[in-house]
């Protein structure tokens, strides 16, 4: 297929030689813009450009599938073709486009006010599931500590709904996203937001389950780091020059939050594992354990309380 103009995006009925009545099927402009995006560097070109046309269509993703053949109108088009620019030009992640993310399959309403919850994060939440189910009673209370979109404590909410889930962040924003993503996915029963640093929302509060996803990436290296990240809060990304600023507090005060048995699992960069386990061991927690992403790099350190003698 010829791209019209200069490379430019399908626009209204296609000018000069091809005529003014050019009709655009769904199917021309996904690979319209599949080639567009690969041309551009993008890593997932042919998923973008479903999702996004799906998005300006009002229109699941796979029902693309069965309208390959439908005239796309020019209003539709114009539509398309501005999200098509602002990932392009912007380089604004496809989550913020659409302001929503799917995570542990239900979806999160994002913004550029919190972090959009990443595929890795649900090992995290796979872990905690696990030791929530094998606890008994499984009333237990848990702590995601900078929930941001809520992604972690709403999914544990959700799955849990005998747990009583504490959400904290730094973010006033963010976590008005969270209490929308939980009124909107009806855990508002079972959590609650608190605004604040680290642990200074909780007060003396103990928890039997402690999850986090802090900020971890080193702002040093932040210069190899994809364009999409600088539509993402800073605050939710980078943790000081080394990556640790806050892992570090947090490895060495979660003890003290935790009841005697309780677990705490922690989300961080691959090359963070052993640092981090080596600080929970120097707080004197035990079962210490790293768990790997589904890509097979380290993802989260874990560790327990050790139950009172
Ligand atoms: N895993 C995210 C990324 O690499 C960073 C998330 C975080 O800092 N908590 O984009």
């Amino acid at each position: 297929m010829t791209i019209e103009g200069n490379g430019r995006v399908p626009s209204k009925g296609a000018s000069g030689s091809r005529g003014e009545n050019r009709v655009w099927t769904v199917l021309d402009l996904l690979r319209w813009t599949t080639k567009h995006f690969s041309e551009q560097g993008l890593e997932t070109p042919r998923l973008d450009a479903e999702l996004l046309l799906a998005h300006a269509l009002g229109l699941e993703r796979l029902t693309l599938y069965l309208q390959f053949d439908k005239p796309v109108e020019s209003g539709e088009r114009s539509a398309f073709r501005e999200l098509i620019r602002r990932r392009v030009s912007e380089r604004v992640p496809i989550s913020l486009l659409l302001g929503q993310r799917e995570f542990w399959s239900r979806s999160f309403r994002v913004t550029e006010d919190v972090l959009t919850p990443r595929p890795d994060t649900e090992t995290l939440v796979e872990a905690a599931l696990e030791v929530i189910r094998q606890a008994s009673p499984r009333s237990c209370r848990v702590l995601d500590l900078g929930t941001g979109s809520g992604a972690i404590g709403i999914s544990l909410a959700a799955e849990c709904p005998e747990a009583q889930v504490t959400a904290t962040d730094i973010c006033p924003k963010a976590l008005q996203i969270a209490q929308r993503n939980a009124d909107e996915l009806q855990v508002s029963e079972n959590i609650r937001f608190l605004q604040g640093d680290l642990f200074g929302p909780i007060g003396a509060e103990t928890f039997d389950l402690i999850v986090s996803n802090p900020p971890y990436l080193a702002r040093s290296e932040s210069g190899g780091l994809a364009p999409e990240l600088s539509h993402e809060p800073e605050q939710a990304l980078f943790g000081g020059p080394d990556g640790y600023a806050v892992l570090r507090p947090f490895a060495a005060g979660v003890g003290e939050r935790m009841e005697p048995g309780g677990w705490v699992g922690v989300e961080i960069d691959p090359g963070q594992a052993d640092v981090v386990a080596g600080w929970f061991a120097e707080a004197g927690l035990c079962e210490i354990d790293i768990l790997n992403d589904l890509a097979g790099r380290p993802r989260v350190v874990s560790a327990r309380k050790k139950t009172a003698t």
